[in-house]
């Protein structure tokens, strides 16, 4: 039985992305109709009274957050506090975070179900999550973050990237394994600097595009290596994804070296991503960092996630995305209104249209996955990161603010509250 209260029929009273009032009534689990208020506190009559209406005062409404790359295996949410062990490659980072997660006694599932409570109660409604693949934990990690996924359906979408941590050519295994994952339900095949961490490109993007064909799966490669070296490898799975026709379908996250390439260079590996259909994901990282504005200027999808949340990689993180944008906005200098709702696009529509959601927005027909923000405008969101009044999915109502009210499970008994 459904009630009124925890799936109300219209959200009245909200500020649009574009800044118009407006009631947003809902049905079965969709956005039904977006009626327009009369300036000056005027009402349409449908909304004047009766069970299911949730007035919200004038707060911003957005479709639920995109967190469009995420590690649910890796978090330490749910254990002790984990000091971070440095590490200056990153090969000496996969093995500080080998050696910190046997130590873990907290399983991968739970971890992982306080990490998307986490996200769920800042308004994410969807999220990639790399998986680690590598020769130790073979399929394990992919087992439990498929359980998770399951059990988290009615909060959060999940999709699954089947991640080399360790390597793909030097990694003993890892090619079977990852196909393996593709078959057990990864949808995506990653990669990891093919240059840097394997030191054979091409035999890394053989066997992930090969994958990718084989499977007809989506491909979303971690690439840090610098300068020419990186961009030159960008310019490869351009090259590759236009040959297989995998136009949208291909991802590379971080790709540091288009904030450190000379002007022409970027200019051209631009150009060859925009014409391929590659999209490039960024967190808003320390240190160099894609140009947001110079590579959607020239047609190239630029989105955004949260990477490492409090792991063995970045002791950081909350998993709100809101605190993406501004942190994504801060390091690219964003300051004008119209630069502020880019930030907001790379955490919503950008990253929904990088990981191909269907139904996604505010339109009539889409899947009400909601968040109402304690802001009256996207600019003051991002600036503010405020808080969460209202998070929605399909209709039922998750969290009101800041509180949740229904769907979020209790912590798995005996695990420590990780704060
Ligand atoms: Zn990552």
């Amino acid at each position: 039985m459904q009630s009124s209260r925890s799936h109300p029929s219209v959200l009245a009273d909200v500020t649009l992305p574009d800044g118009r009032r407006a009631d947003v009534f809902l049905r079965d689990g969709l956005v039904a109709s977006v009626q327009e208020r009369a300036p000056y506190g005027g009402t349409p009559d449908e909304t004047a009274a009766g069970d299911g209406r949730v007035d919200l005062g004038g707060a911003l409404l957005l479709p639920a957050f995109v967190d469009g790359h995420s590690h649910l295996d890796k978090t330490f949410l749910g254990a002790a506090w984990q000091p971070h062990a440095e590490g200056g490659t990153i090969r000496e980072r996969v093995g500080a975070e080998l050696r910190a997660r046997r130590r873990l006694t907290v399983p991968v599932t739970e971890r992982a179900l306080r990490l998307v409570h986490r996200m769920v109660e800042h308004g994410t409604g969807h999220t990639r999550s790399h998986v680690d693949i590598d020769p130790e934990a073979g399929l394990d990690n992919l087992h439990a973050v498929l359980d998770v996924r399951e059990r988290v359906r009615d909060l959060m979408t999940v999709q699954i990237v089947a991640f080399p941590q360790s390597g793909v050519v030097t990694a003993p295994g890892v090619p079977d394994l990852l196909d393996a994952a593709l078959r057990e339900g990864a949808d995506l095949v990653g990669g990891l600097d093919p240059h840097g961490f394997d030191g054979d490109v091409a035999g890394q993007l053989d066997v992930v595009f090969g994958l990718a064909e084989r499977h007809g799966a989506g491909v979303d490669i971690h690439l840090h290596d610098p300068g020419e070296i990186g961009a030159e490898q960008l310019r490869d799975i351009a090259a590759r994804t236009a040959a297989l026709g995998l136009d949208g379908r291909v991802t590379v996250s971080h790709a540091y070296c288009l904030g450190e390439v000379a002007d022409a260079t970027l200019a051209r590996t631009a150009s060859a991503l925009a014409a391929a259909g590659v999209s490039i994901l960024t967190n808003g990282p320390a240190g160099s960092m894609p140009p947001v504005l110079r590579l959607r200027e020239a047609g190239v999808r630029v989105f955004a996630g949260s990477d490492n949340i409090r792991d063995a990689w970045w002791p950081y993180g909350t998993g709100d995305m809101l605190e993406r944008a501004t942190i994504i906005g801060l390091r690219s200098e964003l300051m004008t209104d119209d630069e502020l709702r880019v930030a907001a696009s790379l955490v919503t529509t950008e990253a929904a249209g990088a990981l191909g959601l269907e139904r996604y927005g505010l339109e009539p027909g889409s899947r009400a996955d909601l968040v109402a923000v304690a802001a009256a405008s996207v600019a003051e969101a991002v600036a503010a990161h405020p808080r969460r009044l209202l998070v929605m999915r399909a209709g039922r109502v998750l969290v009101t603010d800041g509180c949740p009210v229904a769907g979020l499970p209790a912590p798995e008994p005996g695990v420590q509250r990780a704060w």
